[in-house]
């Protein structure tokens, strides 16, 4: 997830355009997605995928020649969709046209125009103190012209048609936490379960943020039905604890799991209540779609200081907080994976565990109290209507041993799966 992050970090992408291309071309060559290109100009419910822009160079230089903001030494120093331009202006007209942040006067910050057509720049409010009161030369070699918007789709099939969806945006510039860690750790999720079975179909999304949800939304609005789970994957690699923004429902399958899994990791962690407010998620749980989808993030989007500025650079990736989000994630899979209903063969009464080995067989266990609650709390509850993850919550045990009791069970034949999917008829 680090190479791929490094590897990213210096291109500068955007909404459209070939930064945004040659990054889902780097997933590509790791994970067979689809490029999708949407033309300019296509409506999108209430939006229309915009001009598409490339950049190939910016300055503002001075009168003897020196580049005092250079787009070569970062990306960020341009208004992200900065219409082309070439003009000489005094130091007052130029200022207009510079954003920078004193409160943290030797970052640069992270500025777009995307819906209006501008242009500017970004730099340190130490490089701007700099400049002095003389003539300038503004220069930005863009263009904004009709092309398309890419995004990037991987399908997993699965044992069922039902889907669970995987988004996340990859239209920040040299940003590493916001948005590199997402890009790395869906990439990497997507490998991971490529060489795996499982019982869920997995819809994996590399979407331009807003506009490519939408259009994404728009053009599969018949299949959006399929979708039973959705995570939106962002801000996964900074050290600060796992935050999880739960969907508009507020008590989805997909709610509960995260909480259940962030309960009994014994870390850190907080959970929120859904705004509409954040990333991608907001596209999906629009009243339209209502889609089961939360955000499971570590720090939330503008709540870390370097969010959205040129601090949030490699350094603030840790290695180990990438690889806690991205086991975060697969435990989170796992319970959905695991999470069905079970009917007991022998409802009247306690069926006797002792003549069957089943006390016997877990003698060896770690932890054979509650191994043996654990298989009481499933059988009791197991009549049809309820799922393993609400047997977990429950008895407050945690749902890889309520699971390992119920496969016990029903290899004891004590216990038989629920072919009804009463998921269907939520
Ligand atoms: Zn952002």
């Amino acid at each position: 997830m680090m190479a791929l992050a490094q590897e990213l970090f210096p291109i500068c992408r955007s909404i459209t355009g070939e930064g945004l291309r040659a990054t889902l071309r780097a997933v590509q060559r790791r994970i067979p997605i689809t490029l999708q290109e949407v033309p300019s100009g296509t409506q999108a419910f209430d939006w229309t995928v915009p001009d598409e822009w490339n950049i190939t160079d910016a300055y503002v230089r001075d009168s003897a020649g020196r580049r005092v903001v250079d787009f070569k030494v970062s990306n960020l120093h341009v208004v992200n969709y900065s219409e082309p331009v070439r003009t000489r202006l005094s130091l007052a007209e130029l200022k207009k046209r510079l954003f920078s942040l004193p409160e943290h006067p030797d970052w640069v910050p992270y500025r777009t125009s995307y819906y209006d057509r501008s242009w500017g720049f970004c730099l340190s409010q130490r490089q701007l103190e700099t400049l002095q009161d003389r003539e300038y030369e503004a220069v930005i070699e863009s263009t904004l012209a009709p092309g398309s918007l890419t995004y990037g789709e991987l399908l997993l099939t699965g044992e069922t048609s039902d889907e669970i969806l995987i988004s996340c945006h990859c239209c920040h510039p040299s940003l590493a936490n916001d948005n590199l860690s997402g890009i790395a750790l869906a990439t990497e999720l997507a490998r991971f379960l490529g060489q795996r079975r499982h019982r869920y179909s997995y819809r994996f999304l590399f979407l331009p943020g807003t506009i490519g949800s939408i259009t994404w939304l728009s053009r599969n609005e018949q299949n959006v039905s399929r979708i039973r789970h959705g995570l939106v994957v962002a801000c996964v690699g900074d050290p600060g604890p796992l935050h999880y923004k739960k969907s508009r429902r507020g008590d989805a399958e997909i709610d509960r799991a995260v909480v259940h899994v962030l309960k009994h990791s014994g870390k850190e962690h907080r959970v929120l209540e859904f705004s509409p407010y954040g990333y991608d998620e907001r596209q999906y749980c629009s009243p339209g779609f209502d889609l089961p989808v939360g955000s499971l993030t570590r720090t939330p989007h503008g709540r870390y200081a370097q969010y959205h500025t040129s601090a949030d650079d490699l350094s603030l990736l840790r290695p180990e907080a990438l690889a806690d989000s991205l086991e975060t994630y697969l435990a989170v899979l796992r319970v959905l994976e695991a999470n069905l209903r079970y009917r007991s063969t022998n409802p009247k009464g306690e069926p006797q565990l002792g003549k069957r080995g089943l006390y016997r067989s877990i003698g060896g266990l770690p932890d054979p109290e509650r191994q043996a609650f654990a298989m009481l709390w499933v059988l009791n509850l197991s009549d049809g209507s309820n799922d393993l993850l609400s047997i977990a919550e429950r008895s407050g045990l945690p749902f890889e041993l309520i699971h390992d009791a119920a496969t016990r069970l029903t290899e004891h034949r004590l216990l038989r799966r629920e072919t009804s999917p009463l998921d269907s008829v939520r």
